[in-house]
């Protein structure tokens, strides 16, 4: 959807010298449900190596349950949705959905602070398999016979597996099969099933010059594996369009950072380096400047990287996917004007027209509450009785967060 805003010129912005991209989940979309399944049946294996059971890997990555953005409370094991300031909207137990009176019981006011010791935000894309496989090894141990479970974890024998011990364990194996495992040359192994290609990316990023701009490319993604996603992304053999002849995918930019270490390139950063795109490898030795198109950057810091390119806060627009590395570190301590990438939007939107026969309902019941109390003053001895409409309300709510 963002190409579109782009190809057809609909982003009046002014004065933007440099527009910047992420690569993952935003120049490059994976495939979905095909990319997720892949990552949860990985970080499956990697579980069972590290010693949880061998029936774990019987689960089956199911599409239709994880979203972005909800919190796992590492305390309790319950994944929650929350609305922007902590108040619970939904709160699941493995598969088992919370009913209202025991959420009061565990969180009174139905409120959670986000404290980072104790909640983990599930913000990217990237966080869709360990979501669901959160969910799933909740339900499985809380279930098993081998298994007791106790207030904030299950116990077996003289074993104790706290919430919050499973929940580290599952992040570990996320890091390893993203760093270390087989998810990126799994993927690269088979290209066209797990990551889309779109013949309009080339001419979007050749608009964007054409009207004066300069581009970057900002990604945490090694060298290795960016030049293998971008030559596939970029490899239209006869060109993406007639007057859109192919060329190597680096010449579309004027910088490219890799490694860039985001949301800690915002703040101190790490140490520049230049990468030998030959070998993959790093050059040994600090960068010093300046920043040339055609070599490819590793690391480095914001603050370091706009001196070197020339450019203040507002003069950079940057494009990314998630809400907290690329958008609000970028905006909030550099001043950059940002994009957000959003591919959910399109099935919201959707959702939104489909289910207008609830939103319907709600407001009619809010009119309906509006008028019990329309006519009551502050001497009224007998307060109307709003039980029946509250608990209407309550599942025209639950029915559209289940949408
Ligand atoms: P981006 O620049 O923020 O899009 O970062 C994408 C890179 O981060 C990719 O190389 C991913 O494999 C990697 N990545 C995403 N999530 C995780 C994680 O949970 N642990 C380790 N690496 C991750
Ligand atoms: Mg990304």
């Amino acid at each position: 959807m963002w190409k579109t805003v782009f190809v057809n010129r609909s982003l009046h912005l002014e004065n933007i010298k440099y527009y910047g991209f992420d690569m993952d989940y935003t120049l490059a979309e994976y495939k979905s449900p095909q990319y997720e399944q892949l990552g949860f049946n990985l970080v499956k294996e990697r579980l069972v190596f590290m010693g949880y059971p061998k029936e774990i890997l019987q689960f089956e990555y199911d599409p239709t349950f994880p979203v972005r953005g909800l919190w796992f409370d590492t305390l309790y094991g319950n994944l929650l949705k929350v609305d922007a300031y902590g108040n619970i909207l939904v709160c699941v137990h493995g598969f088992e959905f919370i009913k209202h009176h025991q959420v009061y019981e565990l969180y009174p006011n139905k409120f959670l602070k986000l404290d980072e010791s104790r909640v983990y935000v599930l913000n990217t894309l990237f966080n869709l398999p360990e979501t669901y496989l959160l969910a799933c090894l909740v339900d499985f141990l809380t279930n098993s016979s081998d298994f007791v479970r106790v207030e904030r974890g299950i116990k077996a024998g003289d074993l104790l597996f706290t919430y919050k011990s499973i929940f580290q364990d599952v992040r570990r194996a996320v890091d390893w099969v993203h760093s270390d495992g087989d998810l990126k040359r799994r993927t690269t192994q088979n290209m066209a099933h797990y990551v889309k290609k779109d013949e309009r990316l080339p001419t979007v990023l050749s608009r964007i010059r054409e009207s004066g701009a300069k581009l970057f490319m900002l990604t945490n993604s090694d060298y290795t594996y960016t030049n293998e996603i971008m030559t596939y992304l970029f490899d239209f053999p006869h060109g993406a369009t007639p007057d859109e002849p192919h060329r190597d995918w680096k010449t579309y930019f004027d910088v490219i950072v890799v490694d860039a270490r985001k949301p800690l390139f915002f703040d101190e950063g790490t140490v520049l380096r230049q990468v030998d795109t030959k070998t993959g490898s790093l050059k040994i030795g600090t960068h010093v400047g300046p920043l040339q198109p055609g070599q490819v950057y590793s690391g480095g810091s914001c603050e370091l990287f706009t001196k070197f390119i020339n450019a203040k806060g507002k003069d950079v627009l940057y494009v990314g996917d998630h809400i907290f590395g690329d958008i609000l570190k970028s905006k909030k301590i550099r001043g950059w004007r940002t994009f957000l990438i959003v591919p959910e939007l399109v099935r919201e939107l959707h959702v939104w027209t489909d289910e207008c026969q609830l939103f319907a309902e709600l407001q009619n019941l809010d009119i309906k509450l509006g008028d019990l109390y329309r006519d009551l003053n502050s001497s009224a001895k007998v307060k109307p009785d709003i039980s029946q409409l509250r608990t209407c309300i309550r599942d025209v709510n639950h029915k559209m967060e289940l949408s």
